[in-house]
């Protein structure tokens, strides 16, 4: 059975991608995460789920040294799936080098071990803020990248770009860059889902802290945008249907030899959804009025992005499960589970 390294295993969706690894026969999983934004929790509940342990190094992906002992320990690694990264947009503009070294620097180790331990399969986490505030929906891979909007989404282009050249002198690996739209909502049984430390800066778990009393209310950012009821429009996907698609990439890259050497994928629903409808959504399934507010615009946010999905459709053979409703009952369920557990 081969082995494959996660990094990033106790993140929101390197977490929900290890049960779906499980689920589909990969038992053979390592993971890397110092927890420098997760939980160590996180193994517990995947084994609440699926029963299994999954061994995890505390190693920090920028420390080179202490990387490459987790591979000359693990000498049949055939692929990683590198999710390990700072993500939040706002807190890069404020501290681009903290992204820069950190997204960077862990990308260039991951790929250095990978060239000298012979992992063939690389899966990257990249995503959808790499085309920026763009005029052209839904947004196709082939969109060409335009100057990046913040320091995050250039780690993302960088990243990408990096894996390229790489792979132009590396005969013996592939990689595939998936492009995440607005990734929310929780694992169906509400035991695994995201768990922002500190205020979130993201739609959905501000939702659901102050559905539950934890915020006091939520302000949607602008309802003067030129969309149908004046807010903005993202493509939300639902995190199990994110987590599937890696493991559908994996066995892409491990099993289909006329694959290229390398691909980008974007993973959306393809449908454009207001701020304001993901707020009813909410309110229509848990039965919650949700205590909420209009204010002004958040700066640097795009008017409307969602994807085309047809190549994810058509080359990973992967159809999006979970519709908008179970987005947010399950992001609901996982707010209530952590409020019992007492995390908050
Ligand atoms: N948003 C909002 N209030 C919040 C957080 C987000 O109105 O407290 C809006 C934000 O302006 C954007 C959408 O929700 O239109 C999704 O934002 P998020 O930060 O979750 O993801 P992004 O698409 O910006 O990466």
């Amino acid at each position: 059975m081969s082995k494959i390294l996660i990094t990033g295993g106790a993140g929101y969706i390197g977490s929900h991608t290890i049960v779906d690894l499980i689920e589909n026969n990969f038992t053979n999983l390592i993971s890397v995460d110092n927890f420098s934004n997760s939980s160590k929790d996180t193994f517990d509940r995947i084994k609440e789920i699926t029963g299994k342990d999954v061994k995890n190094y505390n190693v920090d992906l920028c420390n080179l040294e202490q990387t490459e002992k987790i591979f000359e320990e693990n000498r049949d690694i055939s692929g990683i799936i590198h999710f390990a990264a700072y993500k939040a947009v706002g807190e890069s503009v404020e501290k681009p080098l903290k992204y820069y070294h950190n997204n960077i620097e862990s990308l260039v180790n991951m790929l250095k071990l990978a060239k000298k331990y012979n992992v063939p399969n690389i899966i990257f986490s990249s995503s959808c803020s790499v085309y920026g505030n763009i005029d052209k929906l839904p947004v196709t891979e082939d969109t060409p990248l335009p100057k990046a909007e913040s320091p995050y989404a250039y780690t993302k282009q960088i990243g990408e770009r990096m894996l390229q050249d790489f792979l132009k002198i590396s005969p013996n690996q592939k990689a595939i860059a998936l492009r995440y739209f607005n990734p929310v909502g929780a694992h169906p049984t509400g035991k695994l889902g995201e768990m922002p430390i500190g205020v979130p800066n993201n739609l959905v778990p501000f939702i659901t802290q102050t559905a539950i009393g934890i915020r006091e209310k939520l302000t949607i950012f602008g309802n003067d945008y030129p969309t149908k009821d004046g807010t903005c429009i993202r493509d939300y996907i639902h995190v199990s249907d994110i987590a599937h698609a890696h493991v559908l990439a994996l066995q892409k890259l491990m099993n289909d030899k006329n694959f290229p050497q390398y691909d980008v994928i974007n993973l959306g629903t393809g449908n454009g959804v207001s701020v304001k409808k993901v707020v009813d959504a909410f309110e229509k399934v848990t039965g919650k009025k949700l205590n909420y507010e209009y204010g002004p615009r958040r700066p640097g946010d795009a008017v409307a992005i969602y994807a085309n999905n047809q190549k994810a459709i058509k080359v990973l053979n992967w159809t999006p499960k979970y519709n908008l409703n179970d987005m947010m009952l399950s992001a609901w369920k996982w707010e209530k589970n952590l409020q019992q557990a007492n995390v908050n």
